[in-house]
Protein backbone atom coordinates (compact mmCIF):
# COMPACT_ATOMS: atom_id res chain seq x y z
CA UNK A 1 0.00 0.00 0.00
CA UNK A 2 1.12 3.33 -0.74
CA UNK A 3 -0.08 5.86 1.48
CA UNK A 4 -1.03 8.96 0.28
CA UNK A 5 -3.64 10.24 2.76
CA UNK A 6 -1.95 12.06 5.04
CA UNK A 7 -4.45 14.72 5.84
CA UNK A 8 -6.13 11.85 7.30
CA UNK A 9 -4.13 10.76 9.37
CA UNK A 10 -0.20 10.52 9.51
CA UNK A 11 1.93 7.49 10.92
CA UNK A 12 3.10 7.68 14.34
CA UNK A 13 6.78 8.60 14.54
CA UNK A 14 9.17 6.42 15.56
CA UNK A 15 10.52 8.69 17.80
CA UNK A 16 7.22 9.74 19.36
CA UNK A 17 6.54 6.59 20.58
CA UNK A 18 10.01 5.99 22.31
CA UNK A 19 9.14 9.53 24.51
CA UNK A 20 5.44 8.02 24.98
CA UNK A 21 6.75 4.49 26.33
CA UNK A 22 7.99 5.14 29.90
CA UNK A 23 4.90 7.23 30.84
CA UNK A 24 2.47 4.36 30.05
CA UNK A 25 5.39 1.30 31.56
CA UNK A 26 7.36 2.51 34.33
CA UNK A 27 5.96 6.17 34.98
CA UNK A 28 2.34 5.81 35.37
CA UNK A 29 1.10 7.47 37.91
CA UNK A 30 -1.89 9.74 37.71
CA UNK A 31 -0.93 13.29 37.34
CA UNK A 32 -4.17 14.36 39.55
CA UNK A 33 -2.25 12.00 42.00
CA UNK A 34 -0.55 14.86 44.30
CA UNK A 35 -0.24 12.65 47.32
CA UNK A 36 2.87 10.44 46.12
CA UNK A 37 5.98 10.98 43.94
CA UNK A 38 4.45 8.91 41.22
CA UNK A 39 1.56 11.52 40.75
CA UNK A 40 3.72 14.44 41.28
CA UNK A 41 6.50 13.48 38.27
CA UNK A 42 3.62 12.69 36.34
CA UNK A 43 2.50 16.14 36.75
CA UNK A 44 5.68 17.73 36.03
CA UNK A 45 5.72 16.14 32.80
CA UNK A 46 2.11 17.60 32.01
CA UNK A 47 2.65 21.06 33.27
CA UNK A 48 6.56 21.12 31.51
CA UNK A 49 4.97 19.78 27.90
CA UNK A 50 2.18 22.19 28.39
CA UNK A 51 4.47 25.35 28.68
CA UNK A 52 6.16 23.52 25.82
CA UNK A 53 3.60 23.40 23.59
CA UNK A 54 2.33 26.76 24.22
CA UNK A 55 5.73 27.98 23.61
CA UNK A 56 5.92 26.23 20.31
CA UNK A 57 2.27 27.73 19.17
CA UNK A 58 4.22 31.04 19.73
CA UNK A 59 1.91 32.07 22.50
CA UNK A 60 4.24 31.34 25.96
CA UNK A 61 1.26 32.67 28.34
CA UNK A 62 -2.15 30.68 26.77
CA UNK A 63 -3.72 28.21 28.59
CA UNK A 64 -3.24 25.02 27.09
CA UNK A 65 -5.96 22.41 27.39
CA UNK A 66 -5.20 18.91 26.56
CA UNK A 67 -8.53 16.97 24.65
CA UNK A 68 -9.10 13.99 22.67
CA UNK A 69 -8.13 15.72 19.34
CA UNK A 70 -9.49 18.52 16.96
CA UNK A 71 -13.07 17.52 17.37
CA UNK A 72 -13.34 18.06 21.09
CA UNK A 73 -10.81 21.08 21.19
CA UNK A 74 -13.57 22.57 18.58
CA UNK A 75 -16.18 22.05 20.26
CA UNK A 76 -15.09 23.26 23.81
CA UNK A 77 -13.79 26.32 21.91
CA UNK A 78 -17.10 27.33 20.24
CA UNK A 79 -19.45 26.19 22.44
CA UNK A 80 -17.25 27.54 25.51
CA UNK A 81 -17.14 30.59 24.41
CA UNK A 82 -20.58 30.95 22.88
CA UNK A 83 -22.42 29.67 25.72
CA UNK A 84 -20.60 31.24 28.71
CA UNK A 85 -23.31 32.46 30.56
CA UNK A 86 -21.45 36.19 30.34
CA UNK A 87 -21.56 36.07 26.57
CA UNK A 88 -24.54 38.60 25.82
CA UNK A 89 -23.84 38.18 21.76
CA UNK A 90 -25.77 36.53 19.72
CA UNK A 91 -24.18 36.24 15.94
CA UNK A 92 -20.99 33.32 15.15
CA UNK A 93 -19.74 33.72 11.47
CA UNK A 94 -17.66 30.64 9.95
CA UNK A 95 -16.88 29.43 6.43
CA UNK A 96 -18.41 27.80 3.57
CA UNK A 97 -15.18 25.62 3.91
CA UNK A 98 -15.15 24.36 7.75
CA UNK A 99 -14.40 20.60 9.12
CA UNK A 100 -17.76 19.15 10.05
CA UNK A 101 -16.18 19.24 14.27
CA UNK A 102 -17.16 23.12 13.26
CA UNK A 103 -20.20 23.53 10.81
CA UNK A 104 -21.79 20.76 12.90
CA UNK A 105 -21.02 22.31 16.52
CA UNK A 106 -22.29 25.75 14.81
CA UNK A 107 -25.57 23.86 13.64
CA UNK A 108 -25.76 22.41 17.28
CA UNK A 109 -26.32 26.17 18.48
CA UNK A 110 -28.91 27.85 16.33
CA UNK A 111 -31.85 26.97 18.04
CA UNK A 112 -30.47 28.36 21.02
CA UNK A 113 -30.39 31.50 19.81
CA UNK A 114 -27.45 32.05 17.45
CA UNK A 115 -27.61 34.17 14.45
CA UNK A 116 -24.65 31.34 12.04
CA UNK A 117 -23.34 33.09 9.23
CA UNK A 118 -21.11 31.17 6.81
CA UNK A 119 -18.88 33.17 4.45
CA UNK A 120 -17.76 32.46 0.80
CA UNK A 121 -14.42 32.07 -0.37
CA UNK A 122 -12.28 33.31 -3.05
CA UNK A 123 -13.21 32.00 -6.29
CA UNK A 124 -10.95 29.71 -8.08
CA UNK A 125 -8.42 31.80 -10.30
CA UNK A 126 -7.27 33.60 -7.44
CA UNK A 127 -3.55 33.46 -5.60
CA UNK A 128 -5.88 32.56 -2.56
CA UNK A 129 -8.34 30.62 -4.11
CA UNK A 130 -10.27 28.61 -1.29
CA UNK A 131 -9.69 31.36 1.40
CA UNK A 132 -12.50 32.99 3.18
CA UNK A 133 -13.92 36.03 1.41
CA UNK A 134 -12.11 38.82 3.67
CA UNK A 135 -14.55 41.67 2.23
CA UNK A 136 -18.20 39.11 2.73
CA UNK A 137 -15.89 38.56 6.63
CA UNK A 138 -15.49 42.86 6.87
CA UNK A 139 -19.12 43.23 6.05
CA UNK A 140 -20.40 40.58 8.01
CA UNK A 141 -18.65 40.87 11.91
CA UNK A 142 -20.38 42.99 13.54
CA UNK A 143 -20.22 44.09 17.63
CA UNK A 144 -23.19 41.28 17.81
CA UNK A 145 -20.40 38.69 16.52
CA UNK A 146 -19.15 36.65 19.64
CA UNK A 147 -17.13 34.79 17.76
CA UNK A 148 -15.19 33.85 14.26
CA UNK A 149 -14.22 30.55 13.81
CA UNK A 150 -12.06 30.48 10.51
CA UNK A 151 -9.31 27.01 9.77
CA UNK A 152 -5.74 27.43 9.20
CA UNK A 153 -5.79 25.53 6.71
CA UNK A 154 -8.21 23.49 4.53
CA UNK A 155 -8.21 19.77 5.06
CA UNK A 156 -9.27 19.25 1.17
CA UNK A 157 -7.79 21.64 -1.16
CA UNK A 158 -4.97 22.52 1.36
CA UNK A 159 -6.06 26.38 1.46
CA UNK A 160 -4.23 28.56 3.77
CA UNK A 161 -6.15 31.43 5.17
CA UNK A 162 -4.37 35.33 5.93
CA UNK A 163 -5.49 34.76 9.46
CA UNK A 164 -3.66 38.07 10.74
CA UNK A 165 -5.69 39.88 8.49
CA UNK A 166 -8.61 38.04 9.53
CA UNK A 167 -7.89 38.60 13.31
CA UNK A 168 -7.70 42.37 12.11
CA UNK A 169 -11.65 42.28 11.44
CA UNK A 170 -12.62 40.17 14.14
CA UNK A 171 -10.74 42.64 16.56
CA UNK A 172 -12.09 45.97 15.33
CA UNK A 173 -15.34 44.25 16.92
CA UNK A 174 -14.26 43.38 20.01
CA UNK A 175 -14.63 39.27 18.04
CA UNK A 176 -13.08 36.50 19.49
CA UNK A 177 -11.15 34.80 16.77
CA UNK A 178 -11.04 30.53 16.53
CA UNK A 179 -8.65 28.87 14.27
CA UNK A 180 -9.19 25.12 13.58
CA UNK A 181 -5.24 24.77 12.66
CA UNK A 182 -5.24 21.14 12.53
CA UNK A 183 -3.97 20.64 8.70
CA UNK A 184 -1.58 24.05 9.65
CA UNK A 185 0.36 22.48 13.04
CA UNK A 186 3.30 21.04 12.14
CA UNK A 187 3.17 21.72 8.33
CA UNK A 188 3.68 25.52 7.87
CA UNK A 189 5.04 28.08 10.25
CA UNK A 190 2.00 29.11 12.83
CA UNK A 191 2.76 31.69 15.26
CA UNK A 192 -0.64 32.23 17.43
CA UNK A 193 0.41 35.63 18.82
CA UNK A 194 2.01 37.19 15.34
CA UNK A 195 -1.36 35.85 14.17
CA UNK A 196 -3.37 37.63 17.32
CA UNK A 197 -5.42 34.42 16.95
CA UNK A 198 -7.63 33.90 20.77
CA UNK A 199 -8.54 29.99 20.66
CA UNK A 200 -6.71 27.15 18.58
CA UNK A 201 -7.35 23.60 17.87
CA UNK A 202 -4.99 20.96 17.08
CA UNK A 203 -4.92 17.42 17.05
CA UNK A 204 -1.14 15.61 17.37
CA UNK A 205 -2.00 12.57 14.72
CA UNK A 206 -2.07 15.27 12.15
CA UNK A 207 1.78 15.58 12.50
CA UNK A 208 3.02 12.42 13.62
CA UNK A 209 1.76 11.90 16.75
CA UNK A 210 -0.82 9.54 17.99
CA UNK A 211 -4.44 9.69 17.33
CA UNK A 212 -6.59 10.88 20.43
CA UNK A 213 -5.04 13.39 21.61
CA UNK A 214 -5.55 16.97 20.82
CA UNK A 215 -4.78 20.43 22.24
CA UNK A 216 -7.13 23.56 22.49
CA UNK A 217 -4.78 27.53 23.03
CA UNK A 218 -7.15 29.56 24.91
CA UNK A 219 -6.14 33.45 25.13
CA UNK A 220 -3.19 35.49 24.24
CA UNK A 221 -2.30 38.78 26.65
CA UNK A 222 -4.35 40.53 24.44
CA UNK A 223 -7.37 39.23 25.39
CA UNK A 224 -8.98 37.93 27.76
CA UNK A 225 -11.52 34.09 27.01
CA UNK A 226 -14.31 33.03 29.10
CA UNK A 227 -15.07 29.33 28.75
CA UNK A 228 -18.14 27.56 29.57
CA UNK A 229 -16.63 23.71 30.45
CA UNK A 230 -18.22 21.40 28.29
CA UNK A 231 -17.15 17.91 29.54
CA UNK A 232 -17.54 18.06 33.73
CA UNK A 233 -16.41 16.21 36.57
CA UNK A 234 -13.12 15.98 38.21
CA UNK A 235 -12.09 19.81 37.51
CA UNK A 236 -8.89 18.86 35.78
CA UNK A 237 -7.59 21.62 33.97
CA UNK A 238 -8.62 24.51 35.40
CA UNK A 239 -12.11 22.73 35.81
CA UNK A 240 -12.15 23.30 32.00
CA UNK A 241 -12.20 19.87 30.79
CA UNK A 242 -12.28 17.01 33.08
CA UNK A 243 -10.81 13.73 33.04
CA UNK A 244 -7.46 12.27 33.84
CA UNK A 245 -4.37 13.86 31.57
CA UNK A 246 -2.61 11.58 29.76
CA UNK A 247 1.34 11.92 30.11
CA UNK A 248 1.99 9.64 27.53
CA UNK A 249 -0.26 11.72 25.40
CA UNK A 250 0.52 15.23 26.22
CA UNK A 251 4.63 13.72 25.82
CA UNK A 252 3.51 12.60 22.38
CA UNK A 253 2.01 15.66 21.04
CA UNK A 254 4.73 17.69 22.39
CA UNK A 255 7.21 15.82 20.77
CA UNK A 256 5.70 15.49 17.54
CA UNK A 257 5.38 19.15 17.37
CA UNK A 258 9.24 19.64 18.08
CA UNK A 259 10.41 16.94 15.72
CA UNK A 260 8.23 18.73 13.20
CA UNK A 261 8.74 22.05 13.65
CA UNK A 262 12.56 20.99 14.07
CA UNK A 263 12.46 19.97 10.21
CA UNK A 264 9.82 22.32 9.02
CA UNK A 265 11.43 24.01 6.04
CA UNK A 266 13.59 20.73 4.92
CA UNK A 267 10.51 18.70 4.73
CA UNK A 268 7.90 20.90 3.58
CA UNK A 269 10.37 21.71 0.68
CA UNK A 270 10.75 18.01 0.21
CA UNK A 271 7.21 17.10 0.54
CA UNK A 272 6.54 20.23 -2.16
CA UNK A 273 8.86 18.38 -4.34
CA UNK A 274 6.56 15.26 -4.34
CA UNK A 275 3.76 16.77 -4.76
CA UNK A 276 4.78 18.59 -7.67
CA UNK A 277 5.75 15.47 -9.38
CA UNK A 278 2.85 13.46 -8.60
CA UNK A 279 0.12 16.89 -9.81
CA UNK A 280 3.02 16.59 -12.95
CA UNK A 281 2.82 13.33 -13.89
CA UNK A 282 -0.97 13.08 -13.62
CA UNK A 283 -1.48 16.61 -15.18
CA UNK A 284 0.64 15.34 -18.59
CA UNK A 285 -1.08 11.80 -18.73
CA UNK A 286 -4.61 12.82 -18.05
CA UNK A 287 -6.17 14.91 -20.59
CA UNK A 288 -8.90 17.74 -18.64
CA UNK A 289 -7.61 16.54 -15.10
CA UNK A 290 -8.64 19.94 -13.26
CA UNK A 291 -6.70 21.35 -10.13
CA UNK A 292 -9.24 22.56 -7.02
CA UNK A 293 -7.98 25.18 -4.81
CA UNK A 294 -5.04 27.71 -4.91
CA UNK A 295 -2.40 27.38 -7.82
CA UNK A 296 0.18 24.61 -6.54
CA UNK A 297 2.80 27.78 -6.33
CA UNK A 298 0.52 29.90 -4.56
CA UNK A 299 1.40 31.00 -0.88
CA UNK A 300 -2.12 30.12 0.12
CA UNK A 301 -1.26 26.14 -0.57
CA UNK A 302 0.05 23.78 2.17
CA UNK A 303 3.03 21.94 0.48
CA UNK A 304 1.55 17.97 0.92
CA UNK A 305 -1.52 18.86 -0.90
CA UNK A 306 -3.23 17.76 -4.18
CA UNK A 307 -6.67 18.07 -5.20
CA UNK A 308 -8.02 17.27 -8.54
CA UNK A 309 -11.08 16.57 -10.03
CA UNK A 310 -10.93 13.89 -12.62
CA UNK A 311 -12.90 14.71 -16.53
CA UNK A 312 -15.04 11.76 -16.80
CA UNK A 313 -14.90 9.36 -13.42
CA UNK A 314 -15.83 10.24 -9.89
CA UNK A 315 -13.49 9.75 -7.12
CA UNK A 316 -14.82 6.21 -5.66
CA UNK A 317 -14.49 4.36 -9.18
CA UNK A 318 -10.69 5.81 -9.08
CA UNK A 319 -10.54 4.47 -5.68
CA UNK A 320 -11.22 1.52 -6.16
CA UNK A 321 -10.04 1.09 -9.54
CA UNK A 322 -6.28 2.24 -7.90
CA UNK A 323 -6.75 -0.09 -4.29
CA UNK A 324 -2.83 0.23 -3.72
CA UNK A 325 -2.63 3.61 -3.01
CA UNK A 326 -4.58 4.87 0.02
CA UNK A 327 -6.13 8.66 -0.98
CA UNK A 328 -9.55 10.11 -0.38
CA UNK A 329 -12.48 12.03 -1.70
CA UNK A 330 -13.65 14.07 0.24
CA UNK A 331 -12.69 14.16 3.68
CA UNK A 332 -12.48 10.63 5.93
CA UNK A 333 -14.73 11.76 8.16
CA UNK A 334 -17.34 12.60 5.74
CA UNK A 335 -16.45 9.23 3.43
CA UNK A 336 -19.56 7.63 4.86
CA UNK A 337 -21.60 10.16 3.45
CA UNK A 338 -22.47 9.85 0.09
CA UNK A 339 -23.06 13.65 -0.59
CA UNK A 340 -20.44 15.31 -2.95
CA UNK A 341 -18.24 17.48 -1.11
CA UNK A 342 -18.79 20.97 0.34
CA UNK A 343 -15.37 22.23 0.22
CA UNK A 344 -15.17 21.64 -3.81
CA UNK A 345 -19.01 23.06 -4.15
CA UNK A 346 -18.32 26.11 -1.88
CA UNK A 347 -14.99 26.74 -4.62
CA UNK A 348 -18.07 26.73 -7.28
CA UNK A 349 -17.51 23.42 -8.80
CA UNK A 350 -20.83 21.71 -9.96
CA UNK A 351 -21.45 18.30 -7.66
CA UNK A 352 -20.48 16.25 -10.91
CA UNK A 353 -16.78 18.30 -10.34
CA UNK A 354 -17.14 17.54 -7.02
CA UNK A 355 -18.42 13.97 -7.18
CA UNK A 356 -14.96 13.59 -9.27
CA UNK A 357 -12.71 15.24 -6.95
CA UNK A 358 -10.09 13.54 -5.27
CA UNK A 359 -7.42 14.29 -2.42
CA UNK A 360 -3.82 13.46 -1.71
CA UNK A 361 -1.72 14.29 1.11
CA UNK A 362 2.10 13.74 0.49
CA UNK A 363 3.84 13.42 3.97
CA UNK A 364 7.14 12.70 6.05
CA UNK A 365 7.37 9.08 5.07
CA UNK A 366 6.91 9.15 1.42
CA UNK A 367 9.93 8.54 -1.24
CA UNK A 368 10.35 9.50 -4.76
CA UNK A 369 9.80 6.17 -5.80
CA UNK A 370 6.46 5.58 -4.25
CA UNK A 371 5.20 8.76 -5.76
CA UNK A 372 6.68 7.49 -9.32
CA UNK A 373 4.46 4.11 -9.02
CA UNK A 374 1.45 5.85 -6.97
CA UNK A 375 1.28 8.00 -10.64
CA UNK A 376 2.10 5.50 -12.77
CA UNK A 377 -0.98 2.96 -10.78
CA UNK A 378 -3.34 5.66 -10.78
CA UNK A 379 -2.80 6.61 -14.42
CA UNK A 380 -3.64 3.09 -15.36
CA UNK A 381 -6.52 2.97 -13.63
CA UNK A 382 -7.86 5.33 -14.64
CA UNK A 383 -7.26 4.66 -18.44
CA UNK A 384 -8.65 1.14 -17.31
CA UNK A 385 -11.72 2.71 -15.63
CA UNK A 386 -12.85 4.30 -18.94
CA UNK A 387 -12.20 2.25 -21.98
N1 LIG B 1 -10.46 19.75 11.77
C1 LIG B 1 -9.79 19.45 10.65
C2 LIG B 1 -9.43 20.54 9.70
C3 LIG B 1 -9.45 18.13 10.37
O1 LIG B 1 -8.79 17.83 9.25
C4 LIG B 1 -9.82 17.12 11.28
C5 LIG B 1 -9.49 15.66 11.01
N2 LIG B 1 -10.04 15.20 9.81
C6 LIG B 1 -10.49 17.49 12.47
C7 LIG B 1 -10.79 18.82 12.66
C8 LIG B 1 -10.88 16.48 13.49
O2 LIG B 1 -9.76 15.95 14.10
P1 LIG B 1 -9.89 14.68 15.08
O3 LIG B 1 -10.53 13.62 14.26
O4 LIG B 1 -8.50 14.37 15.46
O5 LIG B 1 -10.75 15.09 16.21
Amino acid sequence: MIYLDNHATTRCDDRVIAAMLPWLTTNYGNPHSTSHAMGRDAWEIVAECTASLAELLGNPSTDLIVTSGATESNNLAIKGVCLHPRQKRRKIVSVATEHPAVLDVLDQLKPQGFRIEILPVVPVGQVDAGTVDLNALEETVDDDTALVSVMWANNEMGAIAPMKRVAQICHQHGTLLHSDATQAVGRIPLDMLAADVDLLSASAHKFYGPKGVGLLAVGNPNRRVRLLPQIVGGGQQGNLRSGTVAPAGVIAIVTAMQISLAQLSVESSRIRKLRDQLAKNLFSQIEGLELNGPELDSPYRLPGNLNVSHPRIEGETWMSAAADIAFSSGSACSSVDPEPSHVILALGKSETEARRSVRFGIGRFNTDTEIEQAANILIAAQQRMMS
